[in-house]
């Protein structure tokens, strides 16, 4: 499928485009944080090829990615992974692989058989698979994965119900858990900033997220924990990048944080 950043970047965007431009600092190399390769249920798809071109047209140096919510999942999750693994392959400068899990299904032998292969990250996603974050059986993958120091990525945004309280037993019995919070944990986004302001461990993604909630998040929780996505194929580059640099000047949130905030806050993880 043809994409069309000048759409996104041209026409009446062509301004917000050199403002985006203008302020990302010189010398930052932008990492999103959150990219999907495959294929959804919903008909979305996205190839290694089309992320490489849409990173090089937006000037983004690195992206993690991981699988949708894959028709080809079946029980493991090994199909979808695969497709990951191979793109990174591709472009191992360019993309950092996470695999993704079904927890609701035995997930021990892809769980192994994806760190043995060299994942660098979980992305588990409770509105897609259907299941809640003290359920378990995720909180025991929580504990495979503080135990191997492998980060995780939880979708925190649309659809959620309950994000804080189910996850802050598991932040608080693994202080080392490496999370990613995508989305922001939006729906519930000034309860999360302050439930897991001392978890240095912790990160906000800002993909996809209103702007009054981005903004909120911008003026409640230090910038060095947040970090730039973009949600490929469902944000695109140049808007998601318009999105946390103007909600990071409305809030006041001063130019020396944006370099952590689009590159060195994730990159300290995944150098
Ligand atoms: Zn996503």
């Amino acid at each position: 499928m043809e994409h069309d950043i000048e759409a996104l970047t041209g026409g009446a965007l062509a301004s917000i485009w050199s403002w985006v431009q203008g302020k990302i600092p010189a010398g930052v190399e932008v990492f999103d944080a959150h990219a999907h390769i495959g294929s959804d249920i919903d008909g979305r798809t996205m190839t290694g090829d089309g992320m490489r071109e849409r990173m090089e047209a937006a000037g983004v140096k690195k992206s993690i990615v991981f699988p949708l919510n894959d028709p080809n999942a079946r029980d493991d999750y090994s199909g979808p992974n695969d497709v990951v693994w191979n793109a990174y392959e591709e472009y191992p400068s360019s993309f950092v692989p996470f695999f993704r899990l079904n927890p609701h299904l035995d997930y021990d032998r892809e769980f192994g058989r994806c760190v043995e292969r060299g994942f660098m990250g979980l992305k588990l996603h409770p509105v897609s698979q259907k299941f809640e974050l003290d359920d378990p059986r995720v909180v025991r993958l929580f504990g495979m994965a503080a135990a191997i120091d492998l980060p995780v990525l939880i979708h925190a945004g649309f659809a959620m119900q309950r994000i804080v309280e189910p996850l802050l037993p598991t932040v608080e019995a693994h202080s080392g858990l490496r999370l990613i919070l995508g989305h922001s944990a939006m729906v519930e986004v000034l309860s999360a900033a302050h439930a897991f302001e001392g978890h240095q461990n912790l990160l906000f993604e800002t993909s996809v997220v209103q702007a009054k909630d981005l903004y909120e998040l911008c003026s409640s929780i230090d910038p060095s924990r947040i970090v730039y996505g973009s949600d490929i194929p469902y944000g695109d580059l140049p808007s998601t990048l318009h999105a946390i640099l103007a909600a990071a000047e409305a809030a006041g949130v001063p130019e020396e944080a944006l370099p952590g905030i689009l590159s060195e806050n994730i990159r300290r993880w995944f150098p």
